[in-house]
C-alpha cells in the first residue's frame, strides 16, 4: 500500500484532487480550441476513454469564444467533465474579454514564465488571479523548463554565483523552478485567492530531473501535484519515458492527478495518453481502472498466432465493454483474465486469475482448459474456442458483478 503525501484538497469542477481522494487521470486536446466541434468531439473521446479533467489550450480570442459552445455540445453529448484552460501571453486579457468562458471553464492554467515581463508580469498575473477569485475558480500554476520566468532563474544564478560553494546549471535551474511555481502560488494567496484553489505542477523532459523537482515541491508545499514528464516524445519511446519518470515519485506518495504528454503518431487516437496514464496507476496499484488481462509472451510452445489474436481479442473486449459493465457491474474492474499459450504456465496462472484459458501448445492435446475462481469450469476444443471463452467471461462478469446477483466468494 503506497502511502500518499499530505496535501489540501482542490475541487475542479466536482473533481477532488488531493491525497484524500484517488489520483486523477487528466489529458489535453490537440485540436485548434476555435474549432468548438473538433474540440468537443476529441473532449468527449478523451473523456469517455477515461480522462476526469480534460485541458485545452485558450489561446486567441476565437478559441476563448469557443468555448460555452463546446460545454454546451458536450451537455448535448451527456457529459459534463470539467474543461481547463490553458493560457500563456494573454489569459489576462481572454479570462476579462470573455467572462462566458471565465465562468465555464473549471480551472486556469497560468505558466508564471509566461504572463509578460517587467512591470507587466505581477498586474497580468494579478488579474487572472482576480477572475479565478470572481468565478471562484482554481488555478494551476504549472512552470516548464521551456518556459522558466527568466528573472527568477537570473536572480538565483547571481545568488548562485555569490555563494560560496556553487551549485551546477541544472541544480539552479531546478531551484529556480521550484522558486517560481511556490513563489507564484504566495504570491496568489496574498492577492486573496485561497490555499486550497492552487495546483502545482513543474515539467521537465527528463526523469531524474523530474524527480529532484517533484521531491522538492512536495517537501515544500502542501498543494496537490500535478505530474507529469513533459514532452515525452512518441509512441514507445514516450511511454516508457513517462512510466519510468512517474513510478518513483508515485511510488513515494507524490502526485494527485497525472497526464501523460504523448506525441501522437499521425492518425493515432489521442485517447492512448489516458490509457497509459490508467496502466500507469493500475500497474502501481494505485487505482483499477479495468479488468487486467495476464498472458504470457508466448515461446516455441506457442507456434500459430492463435494464442496472440486471443489475448488482443480479449483484451479489446474488456476494453470496449468497459464502459457499460462499469455501470452494470460494480467492482468488474478488480476482475483478474488469464489468457495463457500452454500448460506449462498457464493453469497455474489461470487459477490464481478470476477466470483464465490455457490454449493448447504445439504437440499438446488441442483442448483449451477453463478455469473459474481457481477451479475447473470447462475443457474448450474446437474452432470457437475464442468465442467459447469470451461467452464463458461475459457470463462469469454477469454473475459475480451483476447487482442483482449474490456476490461470489
Ligand atoms: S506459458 Fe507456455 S507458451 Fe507461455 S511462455 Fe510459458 S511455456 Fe511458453
Amino acid at each position: 500500500m503506497i502511502a500518499r503525501r499530505q496535501t489540501v484538497t482542490v475541487n475542479v469542477g466536482g473533481v477532488n484532487i488531493g491525497s484524500a481522494h484517488p489520483i486523477v487521470v487528466q489529458s489535453m486536446t490537440n485540436t485548434d480550441t476555435a474549432n468548438a466541434e473538433a474540440t468537443a468531439m476529441q473532449v468527449a473521446q478523451l473523456a469517455r476513454a477515461g480522462s476526469e479533467v480534460v485541458r485545452v489550450t485558450v489561446n486567441t480570442r476565437e478559441a476563448a469564444a469557443a468555448i460555452p459552445e463546446i460545454v454546451r455540445r458536450l451537455a448535448d453529448l451527456g457529459l459534463s467533465v470539467p474543461l481547463v484552460g490553458d493560457f500563456h501571453y494573454n489569459g489576462h486579457i481572454l479570462l476579462r474579454e470573455y467572462p462566458e468562458t471565465a465562468r465555464l471553464l473549471a480551472k486556469y492554467r497560468i505558466n508564471p514564465g509566461n504572463v509578460g515581463a517587467g512591470q507587466h508580469h505581477d498586474a497580468n498575473f494579478a488579474t487572472m488571479i482576480e477572475v479565478a477569485k470572481e468565478y471562484d475558480k482554481p488555478v494551476r500554476i504549472g512552470v516548464n523548463w521551456g518556459s522558466l520566468d527568466q528573472q527568477v532563474l537570473a536572480r538565483l544564478m547571481d545568488e548562485n554565483t555569490a555563494a560560496g560553494s556553487p551549485k551546477s546549471g541544472t541544480d539552479v535551474m531546478i531551484d529556480a523552478m521550484v522558486v517560481s511555481a511556490l513563489e507564484s502560488a504566495q504570491y496568489a494567496e496574498q492577492l486573496g485567492l485561497p490555499h486550497d484553489k492552487i495546483l502545482i505542477s513543474v515539467k521537465v523532459s527528463s526523469a531524474p530531473e523530474l524527480w529532484q523537482v517533484y521531491r522538492q515541491l512536495a517537501a515544500k508545499c502542501d498543494y496537490p501535484l500535478h505530474l507529469g514528464l513533459t514532452e515525452a516524445g512518441m509512441g514507445m519511446k514516450g511511454m516508457v519515458a513517462t512510466s519510468v519518470a512517474l513510478a518513483p515519485l508515485l511510488t513515494e506518495g507524490i502526485g494527485d492527478t497525472i497526464r501523460v504528454s504523448l506525441t501522437p503518431e499521425p492518425g493515432a487516437n489521442r485517447k492512448l495518453e489516458v490509457e497509459v496514464a490508467q496502466q500507469i496507476l493500475q500497474s502501481l496499484g494505485l487505482r483499477q481502472f479495468l479488468p487486467q488481462v495476464t498472458s504470457c509472451p508466448g515461446c516455441g510452445r506457442t507456434t500459430s498466432q492463435f494464442f496472440q489474436e486471443l489475448a488482443q481479442k480479449i483484451q479489446d473486449y474488456i476494453r470496449d465493454a468497459m464502459p457499460e459493465w462499469k455501470g452494470r457491474y460494480p467492482g468488474v474492474e478488480d476482475m483478474q483474465v488469464a489468457v495463457m499459450g500452454c500448460i506449462v504456465n498457464g493453469p497455474g496462472e489461470s487459477k490464481h486469475a478470476n477466470i483464465g484459458i490455457s490454449l493448447p501448445g504445439t504437440g499438446e492435446d488441442p483442448r483449451a482448459p477453463v478455469y473459474q475462481d481457481g477451479k475447473l469450469l470447462t475443457t474448450l476444443k474446437g474452432p470457437r474456442i475464442a468465442e467459447d471463452f469470451q461467452a464463458l467471461l461475459e457470463k462469469y462478469v454477469q454473475d459475480r458483478y451483476g447487482r442483482d446477483q449474490p456476490v461470489a466468494g
